[in-house]
């Protein structure tokens, strides 16, 4: 046997207990008289004690063990000397009886501790030893908590778990796809789904009217942290729904997860706001809400008085940073370069002090009396000792930096703190975008989403003005969740196809099974994905989805620990048909 206990399990109630013990070997430290080993596994640390004196073979093997060793242990519970109250096993401590090395250890290439020495690809190369450290280790437990409550949750609603197929062919997310030759059929090509959206929606139309399933996407797109080219959905669909069924059960199934994961209880329901507002209030379709700082127009206030940069602009606006008139020049000039950084793309940032006394200070004082600073302060909101910060141009592209400048702010200000939670429903998207470089639309969501009901009319005269029946939940600033209403006609999906410009061959081609599954009764349904990785990672408090994925892909989506994606042998390829044209 090798174990009677884990490492985390033993307490005082235990004293003098006979026990075995599994794990490995964390640290050993050698006090001369004594040796202490903190023998670690999945559940824990136990103390394990040698004494010279009374054991002087046994400490002897003890100061021999390496970091890492595996080891089995036997001995009694004894109580500690020097408790350490911070550990759950920390009043106890084994005296040893016996020992043996199950496995030896190399010296880890990095330091097994919470706070390591080994940098990010080091540690992805042996992640099997980055698995060993607490904070990796919580969070897929984390996770795993999460996808457990899930399950209780939808089970409980009648949702059944449904496995949707893994090699299909294009399904159309916005995304590039993943492809895999087929060996069979020559010169044909698998695609790995970017969601089972069409799978889900061919399950409504069998009947099954609640369906998800916790489930492996693809997507061939550029990194960021919060991406992954396989992420996991919490994909889910029903029928006979309107949107509002679907935004109160899944509304439910959020507030389920904090508050049975996380402890955290939300009295009332999550508020909503329409893309537009998004767009206008906080320059995003995903704002953070954890803090206000909404973006006010002043064009009437601000436009026309002579500053020409200003005038020539289709949009004028600005955020008031509470409290921050006390910025220096060189603050103010940073905050400018930031905004002018590539990323964001401003081209300059006005900004106004209120200062205490009543007076006021602004990059713009050559062409404005404070006369009028003060009518934008007060359009604005702002008090003495307030901040204005003011960005002008095209509308869209101001929007996005001023958003971004807005979250910059609320960094600063220290207004985005990970253990507030600040849920959002964002409603009423645009069906459509237009394109201007291929001059054509996409959709914005999918082609399956349903246009509004009282939008119908304009699909064919005025398609960029119909609103689509589709939702996002965002949490925090990020997009937790997104689904619609789907359209269940065969004739409005046609249509859909051909404003999105398919000729009806090729949406014959792309989609003819569920053109056809629409022929023979398709419910009205709708359903929702939620990103299951970015959910752990927002509960868990961290920034990156790769800390509570088990073996993911770095930031260029290699696996550095199995060197994947790998060439393959020219016996492969000519099986399957392929050759690698080399670039010149
Ligand atoms: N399939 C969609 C997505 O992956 C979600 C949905 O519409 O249900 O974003």
């Amino acid at each position: 046997m090798y174990r009677t206990h884990t490492c985390g399990e033993l307490r005082i109630e235990n004293l003098n207990q006979p026990v075995t013990l599994s794990g490995w070997v964390q640290r050993v430290r050698n006090l001369g008289g004594m040796t202490f080993i903190d023998l670690r596994d999945r559940y824990g640390i136990t103390q394990l004690a040698f004494n010279m004196e009374t054991a002087p073979q046994l400490c002897e093997q003890a100061r021999k063990l390496g970091r890492e060793y595996v080891v089995k242990v036997q001995g009694k519970v004894a109580e500690r000397s020097s408790k350490n109250l911070k550990i759950a096993t920390g009043e106890i401590e084994i005296v040893v009886s016996e020992i043996e090395v199950l496995t030896k250890s190399e010296i880890p290439p990095f330091t097994i501790e919470d706070e390591t020495d080994g940098g990010e690809e080091l540690r992805m190369k042996y992640r099997y030893l980055d698995l060993r450290r607490n904070v990796v280790r919580e969070g897929l437990e984390l996770r795993h908590r999460l996808a457990n409550a899930t399950r209780n949750y939808l089970d409980k609603q009648k949702f059944i778990e449904v496995e949707t197929p893994v090699l299909i062919r294009s399904t159309p997310e916005g995304a590039r796809d993943f492809v895999v030759p087929s060996r069979l059929h020559e010169g044909h090509f698998y695609a790995l789904p970017q969601s089972p959206q069409v799978f889900k929606q061919l399950l409504m139309v069998g009947g099954f009217d609640k369906y998800y399933q916790i489930v492996k996407c693809f997507r061939d797109e550029d990194f960021r942290a919060d991406r992954q080219p396989e992420f996991t959905q919490i994909d889910c669909e029903m029928s006979f729904i309107e949107r509002e069924d679907i935004l109160s059960i899944f509304e439910g199934l959020i507030k389920h997860l904090f508050e049975n994961v996380k402890g955290v209880k939300f009295d009332s329901a999550f508020p909503r706001m329409s893309y537009k507002d998004a767009m206008n209030l906080y320059g995003s379709d995903k704002p953070d809400i954890r803090f206000g700082m909404p973006f006010v127009e002043i064009d009437e206030v601000a436009k026309n008085k002579g500053f020409k940069v200003f005038d020539d602009a289709e949009y004028i606006a600005g955020i008031c940073a509470e409290g921050c008139s006390e910025y220096s020049r060189k603050d103010l000039d940073a905050l400018t370069e930031w905004v002018k950084r590539p990323q964001i793309g401003a081209k300059g940032l006005v900004y106004v002090k209120c200062n205490t006394d009543g007076t006021f200070k602004s990059s713009v004082d050559k062409f404005f009396t404070p006369e009028q600073l003060s009518t934008w302060a007060e359009k604005m909101n702002a008090k003495q000792g307030d901040l204005l910060l003011i960005m002008s141009g095209n509308r869209k592209q101001t929007q996005n930096a001023l958003g971004e400048l807005r979250l910059e702010m609320g960094n600063k200000m220290g207004l985005r703190k990970t253990n507030h939670y600040a849920p959002l429903w964002v409603v009423d998207f645009p069906l459509l975008e237009w394109d201007e470089e291929s001059k054509r639309f996409f959709a914005m969501h999918h082609p399956f989403t349903s246009p509004n009901k009282e939008d119908l009319q304009y699909l064919d005269t005025d398609p960029a003005r119909v609103n689509a029946n589709a939702y996002d939940l965002v949490i925090n600033g990020s997009e937790i969740g997104g689904g619609s209403i789907r359209i269940h006609d065969k004739d409005i999906q046609q249509k859909m196809f051909d404003i999105l410009g398919f000729t009806k061959e090729e949406a014959e081609y792309q989609f003819g099974f569920l053109m056809n599954a629409f022929r023979f009764g398709a419910p009205p349904h709708g359903g929702i994905a939620f990103g299951f990785d970015r959910l752990v990672t927002l509960f868990a408090g961290l920034s990156s989805i790769r800390d509570i994925i088990a073996f993911p892909k770095n930031n260029s989506g290699r696996d550095v620990m199995i060197d994947a994606p790998a060439t393959i042998d020219s016996k492969q390829l000519k099986e399957l048909n392929l050759s690698i044209l080399k670039q010149v």
